[in-house]
Formats: C-alpha cells, sequence, structure tokens
C-alpha cells in the first residue's frame, strides 16, 4: 500500500494525460457498444474477415522449366488444387516443386520440370524413358543403371539430356592375361681384318631370350578395344649373334699383290662360243646349244670369244650378271676341285641364264663344256684396276 500515495501524487499532477483520454475514449467506447450491440457484432465480423481474407488469400508465380508462366492469387490451400483450378495439363512424370499435396505459403513459388523422352542403349538393351530429370547421371541413376567406374556414356562430355537423346552406356571392363614371348637377339658385326672383303662368318649364333608379359585388356560392351602391356619380367636373356665380315682387300696370287673390292661365292658353269669349229651341238633352226642364235663368235662386249689362258695379258672370258658383276671387271677365280686352276678372267659376256651368283666360264670346245658341269663355291674376286 506504500505506493499508492505516489500514483496519487502522480495523477494529482497529471502526469498521464494521455491514458487518462484513451480511458476516456473505452469509456465512451463501452458506452457505445453497450447502447448498440449489432454494430459491435458487425465490426467484429468485418475485422475478422478481413484477417481470415488476408489468411487464406496466396499469391502464386507458377515456373514451368525456369520460365515463369503466370502469378496468380488464389484461395487454394495446396499445389495440387492451383493446378486443378488453372486447368494446367501435366504429364504424369512431370515434376512439381514443393509436391503436389504441399501447402502454399502466402507466397509460394511452383516450379514444373517437364518430362521429355530419351533412348538409353545399354549393351544390346535399348529403353525408352521418360523424365524430368536433365542431368545424365542423376537420371541414369534414377531409371535404375548402375555405372562401374570405368564405365563411360556416350556422347562423350554430355551434362545433361534433352528431348530425343540417344545415351549410350559404354561398358567398359579390364582383365588381366600374361604372355609368354620371345626377345629377338640383337647381330654384333665385327670387322675381320684377315677375312676377305665380301666373306663373312658367323662366329656366335644367337639365341632368342623370354619374356612373361602381363597384359592389361580392356573391353567395351564386351568386345576388345585395347591390348596394352603393363609390366614384362625378362626370363632369359637373349644371347647376340657375333658375325665377322672380311675387310681383307688385299690378294696375293702368282707373285703379284692385288687389291680387290670383293669376293664373291658363286656356281660356275660352262659355255662354247657355239661356232661350227667349237663342236657345240645345233638344234633344227641352226642354233647352237651353249650360245643359240648368237653363235657368231663374238662376246656381247663384241670380243672375239676365245677362251684364254687366265693370266693378266690372256685372261679367261665369262659370262656374267652384269647386275653382280659389271662388265669389263677384272676377276680373279680361285682354282676348281676336278677342273684346276682359272686364273685370270675379265666380264665380257651375259647369258640368259647367268643371273645373280653365276659365272660361266668360256671353252674353245663343247667338250670341256660337256666335262665341266656345274660347280659350287667357286671364290671369285673382283679386282681392283692394275
Ligand atoms: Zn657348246
Amino acid at each position: 500500500m506504500g505506493t499508492l500515495p505516489i500514483l496519487r501524487a502522480g495523477r494529482g499532477l497529471n502526469l498521464l494525460p494521455a491514458k487518462k483520454s484513451f480511458q476516456e475514449l473505452g469509456g465512451k467506447v463501452a458506452a457505445f457498444c453497450k447502447s448498440h450491440p449489432l454494430a459491435l457484432f458487425y465490426s467484429c465480423l468485418i475485422i475478422l474477415s478481413v484477417l481470415v481474407y488476408q489468411y487464406a488469400r496466396h499469391t502464386v508465380t507458377f515456373y514451368v522449366d525456369g520460365e515463369e508462366l503466370f502469378t496468380a492469387h488464389t484461395f487454394c490451400r495446396t499445389v495440387e488444387e492451383i493446378i486443378e483450378e488453372k486447368g494446367i495439363q501435366l504429364h504424369p512424370r512431370d515434376r512439381v516443386i514443393p509436391e503436389r499435396g504441399s501447402l502454399l505459403t502466402q507466397h509460394s513459388r511452383i516450379d514444373v520440370q517437364k518430362a521429355f523422352e530419351v533412348i538409353v542403349v545399354d549393351g544390346n538393351k535399348l529403353s525408352f524413358i521418360i523424365t524430368p530429370t536433365k542431368p545424365v547421371r542423376e537420371l541414369l541413376a534414377e531409371e535404375g543403371f548402375e555405372l562401374g567406374p570405368q564405365d563411360r556414356i556416350e556422347p562423350e562430355g554430355l551434362e545433361e539430356a534433352y528431348d530425343g537423346a540417344l545415351i549410350e552406356i559404354i561398358r567398359v571392363q579390364k582383365h588381366y592375361v600374361s604372355n609368354r614371348s620371345a626377345v629377338l637377339y640383337d647381330e654384333i658385326v665385327k670387322k675381320n681384318p684377315q677375312l676377305d672383303r665380301g666373306l663373312s662368318r658367323v662366329i656366335r649364333e644367337g639365341r632368342p631370350g623370354l619374356q612373361e608379359e602381363l597384359i592389361e585388356v580392356t573391353t567395351e560392351n564386351g568386345v576388345e578395344v585395347k591390348r596394352e602391356v603393363v609390366s614384362s619380367l625378362l626370363l632369359e636373356k637373349p644371347l647376340d649373334k657375333i658375325v665377322e665380315y672380311g675387310d681383307n682387300t688385299t690378294l696375293e696370287r702368282e707373285g703379284r699383290v692385288m687389291e680387290f673390292d670383293r669376293v664373291l661365292t658363286m656356281t660356275a658353269t660352262s659355255y662354247c662360243p657355239g661356232t661350227p669349229g667349237s663342236g657345240c651341238p645345233l638344234d633344227h633352226n641352226g642354233h647352237a646349244f651353249c650360245t643359240g642364235r648368237y653363235n657368231n663368235g663374238y662376246t656381247y662386249t663384241g670380243k672375239k670369244a676365245v677362251q684364254g689362258l687366265g693370266t693378266l695379258s690372256s685372261p679367261r672370258m665369262v659370262a656374267v650378271d652384269p647386275r653382280v658383276i659389271p662388265l669389263g671387271s677384272l676377276l680373279y677365280i680361285e682354282p676348281i676341285p676336278g677342273i684346276g686352276k682359272i686364273g685370270f678372267a675379265r666380264a665380257e659376256d651375259i647369258g640368259g641364264a647367268i643371273k645373280g651368283n653365276r659365272i660361266d666360264l668360256l671353252y674353245d670346245y663343247h667338250s670341256d663344256v660337256a666335262k665341266f658341269g656345274l660347280k659350287r663355291g667357286v671364290k671369285v674376286y673382283i679386282l681392283k684396276k692394275i
């Protein structure tokens, strides 16, 4: 009770004139309401209606695929109701955000993502899919396509699907196989100054090595597309082949030291000039057995076809393949077993059958040709100019 005097004192000082006037106004309103009860009822009704109206009225903005379709004021309660009210036709697979059953708020935004059709090819399986989801990987996941870590999507780099898109899933798998294979050996070449140029000999035969390779095999939709060696283990080292090539170009025969270009190991045959005096058999056309119709007694180079002595001043005449021994070359032919010494010779002739490593020795008489036969392994030096 101790505060009352202060309040009284305050009232006495008229410190709250507004409160006093409110009180007065309240009193007046109360008096009015008492005398006019219907007015009070309607006033309350109007206030209540305004409040209900404000509460029930929603402003809704509708978007389709990110583009504003309309903004409307509505008393609909849910998303579903406004879709029906506005007669918006949607495909069952169109996506509505928020969901159709959601309650509207005073300012609502409704987004519709329109469904579209895509074709998904997964291996041999073709699926026609209607979906509102554009991100490709999300779309595939929603439709139950599980992608392995290696699997690819084609077209490459396609992030967003579109109506009519063809999306291919490439199933990529890797497996490993091991394979043993030979390792090739190298050929080591050595020069031997003791061996005549043109000759060679194998000092050591080569032997391939053995390796085991781990191969990664990549398949796409079951078809092998790549095979790559990922590691290799050498099980056996290859043994290199060693070959010696002759480097000697000096020949000493019959008291002469000569330089030669190279030595050839040839197959030798013989022939006679085919002239009447040679005793060479003729056929019914008059063609000689040894020289055919070229039996005029001269060589291809225009020299008189004579056997020669095998000396430097009177070399033997031989027919050669000019691609192997140039015509006019001076040769030294080593003795032939069963025949004997041959000696110096000059390439003066050619022959239809004399191709490659063949040499044809001219004899004056066919009887010598008949005895000569065919000799292999005849060493022929191509001499440098003496
Ligand atoms: Zn003959």
